[in-house]
């Protein structure tokens, strides 16, 4: 648990304007793999991801099926550790699936890259990237991103599933955070 002070600040996305982004995002999605031959694989990362996938997969048409992964790129700080672990994986047969990664934010961009190129390692037909929010101003690597919902801008942020020492993840807002 993380032993820092922190206050909650300004809300950057409301709820709203995150229930009609969502709406046109998936809109988006479900045009791409429209007359796919199997369901697309929705791809949970965990936790940050939870409740964006819940709310996106109620929003599309096209077939899908739902899995969760684990990763760890962050410690209990807000600085990102650069390295990625994988803490949990997928129990899907992912050869030859048409995978869609779910994430919160994309920020230096490790953990897209790490998770794009272990769903290749492990055969997916195609491996794209939806994400609620992406933070490009501390983008370290280039990661192609499909759909983001929005771009934020370099302040670290809770709710809509997002912690800080697992606090806030309830919010139904995307909120900044002052963390002293
Ligand atoms: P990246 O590997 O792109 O630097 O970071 C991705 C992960 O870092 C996200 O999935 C998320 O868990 C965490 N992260 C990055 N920025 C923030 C932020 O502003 N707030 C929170 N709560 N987590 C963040």
């Amino acid at each position: 648990m993380s032993t820092s002070t922190s206050a909650l600040g300004e809300t950057l996305v409301d709820a709203g304007s995150i229930r009609a982004r969502i709406v046109e995002v998936a809109a988006e999605i479900d045009a791409r793999y429209a007359g796919a031959d199997q369901p697309v694989v929705l791809l949970c990362v965990l936790k940050g991801a939870l409740i964006f996938s819940a709310d996106l997969a109620r929003q599309l048409s096209i077939p899908i099926e739902i899995d969760c992964i684990t990763v760890r790129s962050y410690g209990p700080d807000t600085r990102s550790a650069g390295e990625v672990e994988l803490v949990k994986g997928v129990t899907t047969e992912l050869q030859g699936r048409d995978v869609l990664i779910v994430e919160d934010i994309v920020d230096t961009g490790h953990t897209a890259a790490f998770l794009q190129r272990n769903l290749v390692e492990l055969g997916a037909r195609s491996v794209r990237l939806v994400t609620l929010l992406d933070k490009t101003s501390r983008r370290a690597r280039h990661v192609h991103i499909d759909w983001h919902c929005f771009r934020i801008p370099d302040r670290f942020v809770v709710g809509y599933g997002l912690d800080h020492g697992e606090r806030y993840r309830n919010l139904v807002d995307v909120r900044a955070i002052d963390v002293v």
